[in-house]
């Protein structure tokens, strides 16, 4: 296919705000494609990669200035200065191929397939030479675009589409294409409207796609799947070695609520302060782990991959657990904080797993040889799992677990959790199912201090004084339908030095590569910082897009573990506001 033709579609996404429109544009493109050409459907969702490849692309805006340079023949001066005032590579690349065109001959035509190849090429170099490489790579898909392409190449290569389209627009539109005749699905652009012929069956679908999405994560797969039929999206199973996205918790604010929520009785676990560990061992005996944000890290935990190997039966399996950090000498846990960067490091590998072991708390399993797991009982995982883990206090064991109705054990149970250091406790249905990527009732949290939220920055401001030169304020948000919405300004929590903790320098230069536009002492930056910040009161606040504001907010800890797709819910801020009560 020309690249043209889904540059159009680009263009007619970024066009319009309305969700039922963009879902029937995109509908109406992949009506076009064949079964083969789920890569396609891959770059509507801006990116290369399936989700839980997210991180991979790794082009600096450097680099894409040092592309346009080399295709258009402008300086990188010139590129930064332009950049600067407009705040959108993209738009400079197809300004800057638009007057190139007009000294020379165009006859070229660059196609999907194309595109697609070049940048996995640009994504995956590695070793010496790289940067020149990936230099060349986008260069040349650039000396072939007309500007409306180079706008999206770009784009692409950053990450950052801009086209408004979510998940859930994706699998509607995945419906509506290989479904939509069956369904008499009908859509008017005039009233914004679109009608069904039954509802009941058109959630089945909708369900049928989420389903085959949630345990792939790649909507390549669930296009080509769809292709083929209803029966294909069904058989579209767990494999262990592909990360599945993470059955997420809700908030529970008292034991007795807790109870109303999981039903009594219920399990009791204690909430271990780490992150989130999927462990997945193949047929082929092979491990894989992966983090909350489906990113790999089985390099960066050797440990793990042994224990996996020698304290779980089975030569199969998919095991969700929480790794927790401890100090070997005085073996006591310690902070998420402190061993985060074990999940970013990728050198040193030996030396930190001295200095900064974890242990594995597994808590649930979804997959045991061969078999798919997710809609069993909860129960019934747990005790399969007590069947086939051998507890090895420090390196890996089952989650300290009760299973109680009685509130005052269950408060016992809270207590002695907390005084072992723990941050709390997990409330879960017995008799739930898992359900990936679900943030559903099926497990709540119970912490003592729940006055915090998971945010992103979105901009910042740079400091004046001893901070000159540092960013001081950070600007946070939170989420609606994909939207990120300010919610306040923090700066309390951060350190001046870093052995203190997070300081104002690191985290100026881990955003320094996110920044889409400086304004005077402003910075609007790409969200792709996932940060904890408590708060002592929610108002509501005309100055933030959210319309609350954080009272007293203060920075806790950086999230390297979580996508900004797991951030706070404007819904969640609003239910936490009315928790308030009156004052
Ligand atoms: P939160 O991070 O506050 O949203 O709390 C949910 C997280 O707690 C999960 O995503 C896990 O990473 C972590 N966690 C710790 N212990 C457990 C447990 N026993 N069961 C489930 N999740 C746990």
């Amino acid at each position: 296919m020309l690249y043209t033709e889904l540059a159009k579609i680009y263009e007619q996404l970024e066009l319009t705000s309305k969700r039922l429109e963009k879902t029937f544009i995109l509908a109406e493109f992949f009506s076009k494609l064949n079964e083969k050409e789920g890569y396609i459907v891959l770059l509507t969702t801006g990116s290369i990669f399936p989700a839980y490849e997210e991180k991979e692309m790794g082009i600096s805006s450097q680099i894409v200035i040092k592309a346009i340079s080399k295709a258009t023949g402008s300086s990188t001066d010139e590129i930064v200065k332009k950049w600067k005032s407009v705040g959108d590579l993209g738009r400079i690349a197809e300004q800057l191929v638009w007057n190139k065109m007009q000294s020379t001959l165009f006859d070229k035509k660059l196609t999907t397939g194309k595109v697609y190849e070049n940048l996995k090429k640009a994504a995956g170099f590695e070793g010496q030479g790289t940067v020149d490489k990936k230099i060349s790579a986008i260069a040349e898909l650039l000396s072939v675009s007309s500007p409306l392409e180079a706008r999206y190449v770009i784009r692409t290569v950053l990450e950052e589409l801009r086209i408004g389209i979510g998940d859930a627009a994706m699998r509607d539109a995945i419906v509506w294409s290989c479904f939509g005749d069956k369904l008499g699905i009908k859509y008017s652009k005039q009233g914004n409207k679109f009608e069904i012929g039954d509802r009941e069956e058109y959630k089945t679908y909708v369900n049928a796609v989420q389903r085959a999405y949630d345990l792939t994560t790649d909507f390549s797969v669930v296009f080509e799947s769809a292709k083929k039929g209803v029966h294909a999206l069904e058989e579209v199973q767990l494999k262990p070695g592909k990360p599945v996205k993470f059955m997420l918790a809700l908030k529970a604010s008292t034991i007795l609520e807790g109870f109303e929520t999981v039903g009594r009785p219920s399990a009791l676990e204690y909430k271990y302060d780490g992150f989130r560990l999927m462990i997945n061992k193949s047929e082929d005996g092979k491990i894989k782990l992966f983090t909350r944000r489906l990113d790999d890290v089985t390099r960066q935990f050797p440990e793990v991959v042994d224990y996996a190997k020698q304290y779980v039966k089975g030569n199969s399996f998919m095991l969700d657990s929480e790794a927790v950090g401890y100090d070997p000498k005085r073996l006591r846990y310690r902070p998420f904080q402190e061993i985060s960067q074990r999940i970013r490091r990728k050198y040193e590998i030996e030396k930190l797993q001295k200095e900064l072991p974890v242990e594995i708390n597994i808590f649930d399993i979804i997959y045991f040889e061969g078999e798919n797991l997710i809609k069993k009982p909860f129960l019934e995982r747990r005790k399969l799992l007590e069947r086939i883990i051998q507890n090895k206090k420090w390196q890996l064991k089952l989650a300290e677990q009760i299973i109680t109705e009685d509130v005052k054990e269950a408060e016992q149970f809270y207590k002695d959790a907390l005084k072992e250091g723990e941050e709390g406790i997990m409330m879960k249905n017995l008799n739930a199912p898992y359900k990936p990527g679900a943030r559903v009732g099926y497990m709540l949290k119970l912490k003592p201090s729940e006055k915090e939220f998971d945010l992103a920055i979105v901009g910042a401001e740079y400091g004046t004084g001893k901070r000159s030169g540092w960013m001081s304020s950070f600007i946070l948000a939170c989420q609606q339908s994909g939207k990120m919405l300010e919610i306040g300004k923090v700066g309390t929590g951060i350190k001046e030095k870093s052995e203190k903790g997070i300081s104002f320098k690191e985290l100026t230069k881990m955003l320094k590569p996110s920044i889409i536009k400086e304004e005077g002492r402003i910075a609007l930056l790409k969200p792709e910082i996932v940060v904890t910040v408590t708060y002592q009161e929610i108002q509501k606040s005309p100055t933030y897009s959210s319309g609350f504001a954080l009272r007293f907010p203060r920075f806790t800890r950086l999230r390297p573990d979580r996508n900004i797709r797991d951030i706070a819910l404007l819904e969640e801020v609003k239910k936490e506001y009315l928790r308030q009560g009156p004052k």
